[in-house]
């Protein structure tokens, strides 16, 4: 990304402040596109800008001779957006894979164990973990199962999770500690067998004994990831994520990076319904600390479709008489529904397959009608049964969808759900439809983070190989601006943040990003980067 840097042609001009006449700011950008994204769709040239807020935006002429600054920005005709958000991120789960054995892309089972290999001479772990493996990128496509593992590891746990979370496959060694075997039987989970032993694989809830050995990363070590995913982040001109999940000592590891001044990013993070969080919520309410927004649950009520874990109204058209699993019982998500109401947080509930969406817009139903703008979401909402989906409009559900999803998924999406149900699967456009929002995000670690593959994804309905040449069901394309407003003013709404960010207006942060390319929508991917990234004013990012 950083090979056209000779290209950058941004002018910081440092003024003498004799020679400055008008109201003084702390910084002044002109000669800039500045596409506003306010509700109007206003295109201005240039902005002033004091304490963090922006005091103006309008033509050049007008803000440069109301105005006076020490310091300004030539953005020589470029384009400039509100920082976008990366609406469904998650960036511990960034930071463990970061830490753990990298297996993203490998295209058999045998280099998985390869690098696992490599990665065990450099770091000698007591408790090996490795992530992103996905068979259908393998030649036979079926699920691995363990015993390679276990003769190459006789004696080290070792867990490999599946590259979207809701799956893991772990070697003999790890299932004795785990106590599971092929008589084990868990709710809400998959424990596979072959000839009366167990494979080590395990789909959902049968993941849960596992993950309670797993030793977290040192705390040093998360932090130092967590800053190079901001970096990363930064780079594309992503200033705010929606965590979509933590745990009690995540949070006290976001509030430690800002007290340090290190974490720069709006983080609106959702809490996972643990005791600890749940009494947190109890206790503080709706929580701020400087650029950490707190005010809201996520529950997971399926898996993934890869995994066959989306829980489907009829049958896996893959897998006779099989429908998916809902890994949080009906009653608790009832209850914690009824928490959230209680203390004034938001749901924000994971759902893929159709039934586990009809469950949960009938559950939404109550939140409605007490409150109208409640701005509850289903993120994913990846299978809507096409009965359904007007219940999205009708009790004001918010959808929270990653269009990078349904161009990987492609490969093999049909194949679960058949030709009928998968016209009704990424539906991104008819979801638009029904609440007029949409808030967009990556899902990272799960897809990569580069928010111009979502725009390529939502837009052209293509990978970033420009497949399918076609477009992926064209029909549910979404317009260049309404995915842009989904990564900034929709996003903003979906976190209650609307008043603060996700446009650039009067009063509002100045957090923006300065685009090197224009920033289009072509049928062809075309990578594209920030060449200046500022939050609430301050430069945080640029690639000089
Ligand atoms: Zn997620």
């Amino acid at each position: 990304m950083k090979n056209n840097l000779v290209h950058v042609i941004l002018f910081l001009t440092t003024l003498l402040s004799s020679c400055i006449k008008g109201k003084s700011v702390d910084l002044v950008v002109y000669n800039a596109q500045i596409h506003t994204m306010d509700e109007a769709g206003y295109l201005f040239n240039a902005m002033a800008i004091k304490d963090g807020k922006i005091v103006e935006v309008g033509p050049e002429r007008q803000i440069r001779n109301k105005y006076a600054s020490d310091e300004e920005i030539d953005a020589q005709g470029k384009d400039i957006y509100p920082g976008f958000t990366d609406a469904h991120g998650h960036i511990f789960s960034y930071a463990d894979q970061l830490l753990s054995a990298n297996l993203v892309g490998s295209k058999s089972f045998d280099e998985v164990l390869v690098r696992l290999e490599k990665y065990q001479q450099k770091k000698h772990r007591s408790f090996i973990i490795g992530r992103g493996w996905d068979q259908s990128l393998w030649e036979d496509k079926a699920f691995p199962t363990n015993e390679k593992l276990s003769q190459l590891f006789p004696n080290t746990p070792v867990c490999l999770i599946r590259i979207d979370g809701h799956a893991l496959i772990a070697n003999d060694a790890l299932l004795k500690l785990a106590k599971i075997d092929a008589s084990t039987n868990i709710d809400g989970g998959i424990i596979h067998v072959n000839k009366g032993k167990c494979t080590g694989f395990l789909v959902d809830n049968a993941m849960n004994p596992i993950y309670e050995l797993i030793p977290p990363f040192p705390e040093k070590e998360i932090m130092k990831a967590i800053l190079e995913i901001q970096d990363e982040l930064l780079q594309y001109g992503i200033t705010g994520v929606h965590e979509a999940g933590i745990q009690y000592n995540q949070l006290g590891i976001f509030n430690k990076l800002i007290a340090q001044q290190r974490l720069v990013l709006n983080v609106y993070a959702m809490l996972m319904p643990t005791k600890e969080n749940k009494d947190f919520a109890l206790k503080n309410g709706i929580y701020t600390n400087k650029n950490l927004l707190i005010r809201s649950f996520k529950v997971i009520g399926d898996g993934a479709l890869g995994s066959r874990g989306a829980f489907l109204k009829k049958e896996y058209s893959d897998q006779h008489n099989h429908f998916g699993v809902l890994t949080t019982p009906v009653s608790d998500i009832k209850a914690i529904a009824a928490f959230c109401q209680k203390v004034g947080y938001q749901l924000n509930t994971h759902a893929i397959g159709d039934s586990t969406n009809a469950l949960l817009l009938s559950i939404y139903k109550n939140i409605f009608t007490v409150n109208k703008d409640h701005r509850w979401r289903i993120e994913h909402a990846q299978v809507v049964d096409k009965k359904d989906i007007d219940l999205f409009g009708k009790y004001a559900v918010f959808p929270s969808i990653q269009p990078t999803h349904a161009v990987s998924d492609q490969r093999w999406a049909e194949l679960r759900l058949g030709k009928e149900r998968i016209k009704h699967a990424y539906a991104y456009k008819s979801l638009l439809n029904q609440v007029g929002m949409v808030a967009i995000g990556t899902d990272f670690p799960i897809e990569i983070t580069d928010p111009f593959l979502t725009i390529h994804a939502a837009v052209q309905r293509k990978n970033s190989e420009d497949f399918p040449a076609n477009g992926f069901y064209i029909s549910e394309q979404l317009t260049l601006s309404e995915c842009l407003k989904g990564m900034t003013i929709w996003a903003a709404f979906a976190a209650f943040q609307e008043k603060q960010l996700g446009s650039l207006e009067k009063g509002k942060d100045a957090t923006f990003a300065i685009f090197e390319n224009k920033l289009t929508s072509t049928s062809e991917y075309k990578p594209n980067f920030s060449l200046a990234t500022f939050i609430k004013g301050k430069k945080v990012y640029s690639v000089d």
